[in-house]
């Protein structure tokens, strides 16, 4: 396929920070981005060529879309697939409708990893009552969580349920939409794998980042994960397999559980740059966003290699500006940190309104550094 050169029109659906850097990416490339957010503050509009305010399925936007850019790509899983099925007729899109599809359905992406023979948390597709588990019989599912099937993220749309009462009052709460309902695993560790797949299969790869999560929503990440060789391995197979099995052109990734007994197991996959990718914008020649570009582009892929021995990303969630702006003299002073701030206009808590990176030498000492920056934020 045709190389998109720079100076095209990019189109992009959704405006939020992953589409923020993404526009940053494409423009430092010499492209344009023309974008599709309802939201007329959306972090994303203020970097952005051009804004079409609209609905994702506004055929006339769409149109607009088609008309002008050369290839159209998503910042997130949650847009129709049938507006991306629409633009893929005039214009090149990637990822690819169907991918996106799998990845922004629940049920659909872990059947999807289960019947290609990966292994992920047993999980029990709850369309109605009579879906629900025997508490003896089927008891191995509590304590467990029951997740909406459809537009949850950051930990939104999932309860923890110890028992069948729980679980029909969580049902009820979300309407007795379709839900999946996981067993809660003792997990030993969460790791991330980030890649971009070209057109032609060819594959790169970025170090794997070990993830916590606070109250569903990542926390910080540490890279390179302190995992096994054997490990660090099996999961980018995994991830490589599953992308190959998308037919998958753009950035995927593959979040993982570590279990002590089971081993490596898919939690779930985005069909975009993911948060804990983004060290990659301080730490790698060409970031996550970058690749979104090239891989969109038909561009040769850029190296993943880390240009430092370790890196830490902190999340900025709203509550850090409860009390007015965080302080921001220790991080700025600090030579070996990167601050991102995504223009968000309110801070609302569990709302993810920036982020740091800090690099250093053993991921020990840069870890340290990063936390007594993050304590150093409160005012
Ligand atoms: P989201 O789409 O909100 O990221 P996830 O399914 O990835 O949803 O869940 C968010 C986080 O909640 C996970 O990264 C993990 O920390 C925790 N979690 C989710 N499911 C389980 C589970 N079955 N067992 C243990 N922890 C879980
Ligand atoms: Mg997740």
């Amino acid at each position: 396929m045709e190389r998109i050169e720079p100076n095209s029109w990019l189109g992009l659906m959704g405006g939020g920070q992953l589409g923020r850097m993404f526009s940053i990416s494409a423009q430092q490339l010499g492209y344009k981005v023309m974008v599709i957010d309802p939201n007329q503050s959306a972090p994303a509009i203020s970097v952005a060529n051009f804004h079409l305010c609209s609905d994702y399925s506004d055929k006339s936007a769409l149109n607009q879309l088609a008309k002008r850019c050369k290839a159209v790509t998503t910042e997130f899983e949650n847009v129709p697939a049938e507006s991306l099925d629409f633009l893929s007729r005039e214009v090149i899109v990637s990822p690819s409708y169907q991918a996106v599809q799998i990845c922004q359905d629940r049920i659909l992406e872990k059947n999807f990893i289960k019947n290609r023979g990966f292994k992920t948390t047993p999980f029990k597709v709850i369309d109605s009552y009579d879906d629900f588990p025997d508490q003896d019989i089927d008891g191995g599912f509590f304590p467990g969580f029951l997740k909406v099937s459809r537009f949850g993220y950051d930990g939104k749309g999932q309860v923890k349920v110890s028992d069948v009462v729980g679980l029909k009052k969580a049902f009820e709460k979300f309407g007795r939409c379709p839900c999946v309902l996981e067993k809660e695993l003792k997990l030993e560790k969460e790791i991330s794998v980030i890649l971009a797949r070209g057109e032609e299969g060819n594959v790169v790869i970025y170090p794997i980042a070990e993830n916590t999560h606070k109250n569903g929503i990542l926390d910080f990440s540490v890279i390179p994960a302190d995992i096994s060789a054997e490990i660090s391995d099996e999961a980018k197979q995994i991830a490589v397999d599953i992308a190959k099995n998308l037919q998958y052109v753009g950035v995927l990734c593959v979040e993982f559980f570590l279990h002590k007994q089971q081993g490596l197991l898919v939690n779930e996959l985005a069909p975009r740059p993911h948060n804990s990718g983004h060290f990659t914008l301080n730490a790698c020649v060409v970031s996550q966003f970058e690749q979104q570009v090239r891989t969109l582009c038909k561009l040769p892929l850029g190296q993943t290699t880390i240009t430092s021995p370790s890196a830490v990303m902190v999340n900025l969630l709203g509550h850090l500006w409860e009390n007015g702006d965080p302080n921001w003299s220790d991080l700025l002073s600090n030579g070996n940190t990167s601050l991102h701030l995504y223009g968000k206009e309110k801070a609302v808590k569990g709302r993810k309104m920036g982020h740091y990176t800090v690099l250093g030498g053993s991921s020990g000492v840069t870890k340290e550094l990063a936390f007594r920056l993050k304590k150093s934020l409160s005012v």
